[in-house]
């Protein structure tokens, strides 16, 4: 893979190991497979990455807790890689999203508990955010959970949870104060980390979905569950602050999808090279030249930006908490990007794109999912814009008019 020139020594070795554990085990695997095959949840082969030490969730982890210390590049070159298996491994993204808030905000006990087991590839976790009437709009949670004694007893219903009939655990987003003032201050929130087999937690319904992918994703029902406290993340109250640092992990493996794209564009370049009409290759045609243009523009543009944020992490110039509208920026460009990508690559291979064995077809079908998940692209344009008009003008970068106008109103 393409390296970053800030990239360190470290970030060089472990993209290599990647590369050559994707080379050498993952792809052969897929190569097997027909297409329907491969799009069904690959347990065993889950198991293998983690057990071969690409776990995406141990990437991030501490030593101590068996993980690698990759840091969040480590993070997105292994999402990236990823991106070229035309398999299903699932378990291992939704863990990596649904157990990321045990690891930013468990207590020892709840990391030994909880998160060695994930990060050991013997349990899978899914993310219950999404409600019958709560989509976007993640802040208004109806699911309450009250406080007996030292248990919390929830009673409502998740939606749209993926992997949601097969995890092991389940992380939860609960209301427990339902006054204004908790609403308006984000502290009406509690998360919880919950055995999927706890009395009163029902599969109601799986979804049949429109993608290629396999994802058990399920209505759950909750009725009189009761969970101890020690399985409450963080305190109560502080479900927001939990959810929105672990959808910000979220969104950046959402954006290394982009890695698709890297095969997307291989395709099309080895498609036009090859493939006459009109007696010349398609390559020659400037309307292929123009599209293969726009998809490595988006490429090269999304992959600098991801991997500029995940090293500002690593550096600890951004941390988790404060990184609410780069993550959307990532997100939503990098997810706009990869469905063009796969728009205009389908297009060059024209009739063949359409077929299952190009796999641009199913790419594109499958990307459609990314832009409506890990909050909605609208949604998280809104919130970019909102922050962006929060700002006040810099005067320096002002026509004089304006500086004029700024004086007046704002001094
Ligand atoms: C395959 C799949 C897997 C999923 N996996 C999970 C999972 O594991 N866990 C989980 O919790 N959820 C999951 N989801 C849910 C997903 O995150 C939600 O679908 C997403 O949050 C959008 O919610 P919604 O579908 O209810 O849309 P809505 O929020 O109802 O939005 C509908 C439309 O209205 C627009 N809209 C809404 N509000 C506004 C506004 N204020 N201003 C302007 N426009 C607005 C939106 O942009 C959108 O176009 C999954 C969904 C799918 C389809």
């Amino acid at each position: 893979m393409d390296a970053l020139p800030w990239w360190t020594d470290k970030n060089h070795r472990f993209a290599t190991e990647v590369e050559e554990f994707v080379d050498n085990e993952l792809r052969p695997l897929g190569d097997k497979m027909d297409h329907n095959e491969a799009m069904k949840v690959q347990w065993n082969i889950s198991k293998f990455v983690v057990d071969k030490g690409f776990h995406p969730l141990a990437v991030l982890v501490e030593e101590e807790y068996g993980g690698r210390e990759e840091g969040f590049t480590g993070y997105t070159i292994l999402n990236e890689e990823f991106g070229r298996c035309f398999l299903n491994i699932n378990p291992l993204l939704t863990t990596v999203f649904g157990g990321g808030p045990v690891h930013l905000f468990g207590s020892p006990e709840q990391k030994e508990n909880f998160l060695e087991p994930m990060v050991k590839g013997e349990k899978w976790t899914a993310i219950c955010v999404t409600e019958p009437d709560v989509g976007n709009d993640a802040a208004n949670i109806q699911l309450a959970a009250e406080r007996q004694g030292d248990q919390y007893v929830l009673n409502g219903w998740k939606r749209y949870i993926t992997l949601g009939a097969k995890a092991d655990y389940l992380m939860v987003y609960a209301l427990t104060d339902s006054s204004e003032e908790a609403k308006n201050t984000h502290t009406h929130l509690t998360s919880f980390i919950i055995p999927r087999e706890t009395e009163g937690i029902t599969i109601e319904k799986i979804n049949e979905l429109t993608g290629d992918v396999e994802m058990f994703n399920s209505v759950i029902r909750f009725q009189d569950v009761s969970v101890p406290e020690e399985n409450m993340i963080l305190f109560e109250g502080d479900g927001w602050t939990v959810m929105t640092s672990g959808l910000n992990i979220e969104r950046l493996g959402i954006a290394a999808t982009v890695g698709q794209a890297r095969m997307l564009i291989e395709t099309a370049r080895a498609y036009g090279r090859r493939r006459v009409q009109f007696d010349a290759p398609i390559s020659r045609y400037q309307t292929v030249q123009l599209r293969m243009a726009d998809m490595a523009m988006r490429l090269k543009l999304a992959r600098t930006y991801l991997y500029a944020l995940a090293m500002e992490l690593d550096s600890g110039a951004a941390d988790m908490f404060q990184f609410g509208v780069d993550a959307a920026i990532c997100k939503v460009f990098s997810t706009e990007a990869l469905i063009e990508i796969a728009e205009d690559a389908l297009t060059i291979l024209s009739g063949d794109g359409y077929t299952s064995e190009y796999l641009a077809a199913s790419i594109l079908k499958n990307a459609l999912l990314t832009r409506v998940t890990g909050g909605g692209n609208d949604i998280l344009r809104l919130f970019i814009g909102r922050q962006e008009f929060k700002k006040k003008p810099n005067p320096s970068l002002l026509p004089r008019v304006l500086r004029g106008v700024e004086k007046k109103e704002l001094e």
